[in-house]
């Protein structure tokens, strides 16, 4: 009662310096005074940029410590690929992208800081732990969050690399609208499955889910709202063996009944896979312990994993709730332990600056400034920037309700941000300038778009094959392989 009080003031701003934590049950084998060098030291190194990560930031920046959010190539998270969130603190509904720009924003009026960057590597043989980066210097981090969540699973049948992206897909608010008047199966049943059908349903003409045992796992509420939609029926012991297609896009799944192993052909032009998550962990093998599924073990009710000062939160460590408001909730305890933790190893809140103030301005690489990325709306407009621009214009189009175009406009902003003396950087939105995207056959998103002279010279398709993103430092060389090739004539074609 008494720590929860003191929290409270704490974070709420009210200033005063915590005591050692009257919890701890350990002490931690590392001091302050043990640091020899003073570059890129961070006293709170949060690597994901979910719910878990953000809440940390706003509750670690609160408490005073300089926190640093690693936000990884998916800024957001899997929130920003889900649409309408009715089970969000305090919201009757909110659509799930506006759900993570709110918790950036807090986290940043926080006072938090962001690297648009990827972690590869966790060294925990040493102390402080070291944060490996693609594209920049480590970070020497005092505390460490791990909150890099959980990834959609694949199927591993034949065809389904083949057609992802030209069919299947594991993101029906990006894509649902390309599949209008279509015929579109959901493979899986539980409450994912349920979520991508239903956001499926208002395009397509039919939605059939997949299910590969005779019942759902889907919670019962959320089967009873099956019922409000007539286009949406389910197939029990349907489990599809193989994605069929023309070579050009899905024209079908083949379907295995486990009971028989009869086969069968269910004509379809979208596959959408719900069947369940894998931790983000892989880079975090040996660093610390994890169960046999990759999962993060955590040390007793405390988010603490088997190194000490190395914390974890949200899905990367939770296979029971797997709620963003779950995640966010473990984010804020996890700030809460490390707040403790910087603490009992001689890092006072109060007197960080004093004790060695140089060694937490050092960090060598910030984020790049954002870029000033003009949105053209109309043909009309892109033939005045043909006109008037003598270079090149990367254009990246994208739309509102598209989950992956949200998490690649940070990147691309900070790209232009770097690079906006050489190129002119633009958006379109496809569905504001529809002609746009007709003109140049735009049928996916996001995608970005070269010109030169008026005429296409490259064009790209930043997700790839296996659903990933662009990372920063692939756009770089994008755009600056494209400068490069400046003088040619022949147009490159790359999507
Ligand atoms: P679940 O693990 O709950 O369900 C996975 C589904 O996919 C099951 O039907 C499973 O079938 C099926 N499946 C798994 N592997 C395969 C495979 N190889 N081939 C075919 N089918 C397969 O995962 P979800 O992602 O749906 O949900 C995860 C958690 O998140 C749950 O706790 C859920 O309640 C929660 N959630 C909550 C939401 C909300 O409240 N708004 C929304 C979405 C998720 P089987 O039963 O045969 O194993």
């Amino acid at each position: 009662m008494i720590f929860m009080a003191m929290s409270a003031a704490l974070v709420a701003g009210l200033g005063g310096c915590i005591g050692p934590w009257f919890g701890a049950t350990e002490v931690p084998p590392y001091k302050v005074e043990q640091i020899t060098q003073n570059k890129n030291i961070v006293p709170f190194a949060i690597i994901g940029s979910g719910p878990a990560g953000y809440m940390a930031a706003v509750y670690g920046s609160r408490l005073g410590r300089k926190t640093w959010v690693v936000e990884g190539s998916k800024p957001g998270g899997l929130l920003t690929e889900t649409s309408t969130v009715e089970n969000w603190p305090g919201e009757v509904a909110i659509q799930g992208p506006d759900i993570m720009r709110k918790l950036r924003a807090q986290a940043e009026a926080s006072g938090a800081r962001f690297l648009q960057d990827t972690v590869i590597k966790l060294d925990t043989s040493k102390w402080p732990y070291i944060i490996e980066l693609e594209n920049a210097p480590p970070l020497y981090a005092l505390s460490v969050l791990i909150a890099t969540g959980a990834t959609p699973r694949r199927k591993g049948v034949p065809g389904e690399n083949e057609y992802w992206g030209s069919g299947v897909s594991s993101c029906a608010v990006c894509d649902a609208p390309f599949y209008k008047g279509d015929d579109v199966v959901v493979i899986g049943g539980g409450d994912s499955a349920v979520e991508e059908a239903t956001q499926l349903a208002p395009y397509a003409r039919s939605v059939t889910m997949l299910v590969r045992k005779d019942r759902m796992r889907a919670g019962q509420s959320t089967q009873e709202h099956l019922k409000g939609y007539r286009n949406i029926s389910v197939r029990y012991n349907a489990d599809v063996s193989a994605v069929l297609g023309d070579n050009a896009s899905v024209t079908g799944v083949e379907l295995t009944d486990p009971r028989t192993g009869k086969k069968s052909r269910l004509d379809t032009s979208g596959v959408f896979l719900a069947i369940g998550h894998d931790p983000n962990t892989e880079v975090f093998k040996g660093a610390i312990e994890m169960d046999n599924d990759g999962y993060i073990a955590l040390r007793g009710r405390s988010q603490e994993t088997s190194a000490p000062g190395v914390f974890a939160a949200g899905d990367v460590e939770d296979r029971v709730y797997r709620q963003a408001s779950v995640a966010a909730g473990s984010g804020v305890r996890a700030a809460l332990d490390a707040n403790r933790f910087l603490t009992e190893i001689g890092l006072d809140s109060c007197a960080t600056e004093k004790l060695k103030p140089s060694f937490f301005n050092g960090i060598t690489r910030s984020l790049t400034p954002k870029g000033e990325v003009k949105k053209v709306a109309s043909i009309a407009e892109l033939e005045e920037l043909f006109a008037s621009t003598k270079g090149l214009i990367i254009a990246d189009f994208f739309a509102d309700f598209c989950g992956p175009c949200k998490q690649l406009m940070p990147t691309f902003e900070s790209v232009a941000g770097e690079l906006g003396d050489s190129a002119l950087f633009v958006k379109i939105d496809v569905q504001q300038a529809a002609d746009i995207a007709d003109r140049y056959m735009v049928q996916r998103i996001p995608l970005l778009m070269a010109f030169e002279g008026g005429k296409v010279v490259a064009r790209y398709a930043p997700v790839s094959q296996n659903g990933s993103l662009i990372s920063r430092a692939e756009l770089v060389q994008f755009v600056q392989g494209l400068l490069n090739e400046q003088s040619a004539s022949e147009p490159a074609q790359r999507a």
